[in-house]
């Protein structure tokens, strides 16, 4: 694509490196296919050829964003199907968040968005807020059918995702070593971050026995916090850089005190923020060395995981799971075969999703912010995953795991949860009572 930024826009380092990204598309439109919102909406401003050229306009003039831009930008799930189907390597997420950051400095939103934006912002990143949201969620859930006839669809959205259940209590969640069983084979960092742990302790639980039993030291480094992600796809991008830099700190002193061989995240779309550290940070001169050291060490937990000698004794049972491939896990880092094939090793029958490439429609914070769309996609990921009719559904990332179980009876367990089955953990949860489910034969190591 032909762009025309001048030599001062060029000097900035942010237009200098969109303006790379512009310059590698040649508008060949491939990736129009595989874009959930364009196969929904077939309209040109809604695939990612169209919103690049929405994005190149509104920078390369220098002009604040304005509403038609928002709707089509606001619109894009980061999904990144685009950039997996580009043959041309065009690096739309580094695009679109440019984009985000743009509009969120020059755009007013309306009253009601700015509210419910900065709400989600604050709630979402802090396990203490987010436990008290999630107590008045769970009271006022009953409403969400009102608050959606009344049209007030992202508050119902809101609701309608809130758990069921109440969270376990909150516990010191920093600060702590998991140390392994037998003879120390490796040691790792493992990212607790903020409402992944609230909504699913179990996940991080089960990663942990299984890293352990697999002779690997866990800490989960003291002041972690937040990875950032929520707030950067957002376009907060002062938030998002000092939660990076609150994070980079941790692991840098835990990699130079006890050493680590990897940071593992079990949440696909976190993982995804972490390994783009050294780019958010490129241009900070404090950071930008830590932060690429930091960034290269991360590792989805599937990713870890597929380099280890993984055994199940006996399977549990042999359950056909669907395994659902999140869009920041498949996408985000190319990371497709290993769940599944750590799935196989451990006896269980793994089948594709038909139209895997699409969004279930979770997308961070999109499920409340599109409630349209994201329902749209949800219903139409959970059809395809029902034509399988699986025992489970597997999937390694917390997002997609809420948002498609809002949509099935079927079960919706994290990946590293039957895997920690299949090697001697508990049955997860949301399996007990499912027929022919026995605990595992505990493998000895
Ligand atoms: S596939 Fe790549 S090169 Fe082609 S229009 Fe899309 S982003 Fe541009
Ligand atoms: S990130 Fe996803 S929704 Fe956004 S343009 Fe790319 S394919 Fe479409």
């Amino acid at each position: 694509m032909q762009t025309n930024f001048s030599l001062t826009q060029l000097a900035d380092p942010q237009i200098y490196s969109a303006e790379k990204i512009l310059r590698a598309c040649v508008h060949c439109g491939f990736c129009t296919a595989t874009c959930p919102t364009y196969v929904l909406l077939g309209d040109e401003l809604d695939s990612p050829r169209g919103r690049i050229y929405l994005i190149k306009d509104m920078i390369e003039n220098e002009q604040p964003a304005t509403r038609e831009v928002v709707k089509h930008i606001d619109r894009c799930l980061s999904c990144l199907a685009c950039m997996t189907t580009c043959p041309s390597g065009v690096h739309y997420m580094h695009l679109v968040d440019h984009a985000r950051e743009h509009i969120e400095k020059t755009y007013k939103r309306p009253l009601f968005d700015r509210a419910i934006r900065a709400l989600l912002a604050r709630v979402l990143t802090d396990p203490a807020l987010f436990r008290l949201a999630a107590v008045a969620g769970w009271l006022a859930k009953p409403l969400a059918p009102l608050l959606r006839a009344l049209g007030l669809k992202r508050m119902a959205a809101m609701l309608q995702l809130t758990p069921s259940r109440r969270l376990a209590p909150p516990s010191v969640r920093t600060g702590k070593v998991h140390a392994a069983q037998g003879a120390r084979r490796g040691r790792v960092a493992l990212l607790s971050g903020c409402i992944g742990p609230e909504l699913s302790p179990a996940t991080n639980e089960a990663a942990i026995r299984l890293l352990n039993r697999n002779g690997i030291e866990v800490v989960v480094a003291m002041g972690e916090a937040c990875c950032g992600s929520l707030v950067h796809h957002m376009g907060r991008e002062q938030q998002a850089l000092a939660m990076a830099r609150n994070n980079i700190e941790a692991w840098t002193r835990e990699l130079e005190e006890a050493g680590l061989d990897a940071i593992l995240i079990t949440v696909s779309g976190c993982g995804t923020a972490v390994k783009d550290y050294g780019f958010m940070l490129r241009t900070d001169t404090a950071y930008a060395v830590k932060a690429a050291r930091i960034a290269a060490l991360a590792k989805d937990v599937s990713e870890y995981l597929a380099t280890l000698d993984i055994q199940a004794a006996a399977p549990p049972a042999r359950l056909t799971v669907a395994y659902h491939a999140a869009c920041s896990l498949q996408h985000g880092q190319k990371i497709a075969r290993e769940p599944k094939e750590l799935l196989s090793r451990c006896g269980f029958v793994v089948k594709d999703v038909p139209e895997g490439h699409l969004c279930c429609g979770s997308a961070g914070t999109y499920n409340i912010l599109q409630p349209d769309l994201a329902e749209r996609l949800r219903d139409r990921k959970v059809a395809n995953i029902e034509k399988l009719q699986p025992d489970v559904i597997a999937a390694g990332n917390i997002g997609c795991i809420t948002q498609i179980a809002a949509g099935t009876a079927i079960p919706v367990v994290h990946t590293v949860e039957l895997l920690d089955w299949a090697t001697g953990g508990p049955v997860p949860e949301q399996l007990a009572g499912l027929a022919g489910v026995e605990p595992a034969v505990a493998v000895t190591g």
